[in-house]
């Protein structure tokens, strides 16, 4: 079978090389650096699943979501909201906006970290049987 393809949209370099240590053996990673190249070329790359940065330059994560979330062929991927600035409510806020997960930075736990991810490849699988 072959692997599922991840989209990380994360402007930062170091947070970038972090997520390809911990994932890059698992799924077929593909990067964006800012919202709005994410947004031109997300729905070519057709992700399983999308990482996608809060503050991003330009087009913030909840930007880029919006965008996913209108266009039909990249609707209905499950995305999960990346913070390093993690606040009291955070996470009802983001998962009210339409993220299907929220995990704070900086990713400690690759375990955990893979785990949510298979979570959400997992109901899309499902839902799409
Ligand atoms: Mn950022």
């Amino acid at each position: 079978m072959n692997r599922a393809t991840v989209a990380v949209v994360e402007d930062n370099p170091d947070n970038r090389l972090l997520v390809e240590a911990m994932l890059g053996e698992r799924y077929l990673l593909v990067e964006f650096e800012d919202g709005i190249s994410a947004v031109a070329g997300l729905a070519e790359v057709a992700p399983d699943l999308v990482l996608l940065d809060i503050s991003l330059p330009g087009l913030d994560g909840p930007g880029v979501l919006q965008a996913i979330r209108v266009d039909e062929r990249l609707a209905a991927v499950p995305v999960i909201a990346l913070t390093a600035h993690a606040m009291q409510g955070d996470r009802e806020r983001y998962l009210g906006m339409g993220f299907n997960d929220y995990l704070t930075k900086p990713i400690m736990d690759e375990e955990r970290f893979a785990g949510v991810i298979e979570m959400h490849l997992g109901e899309r699988i499902r839902r799409a049987s």
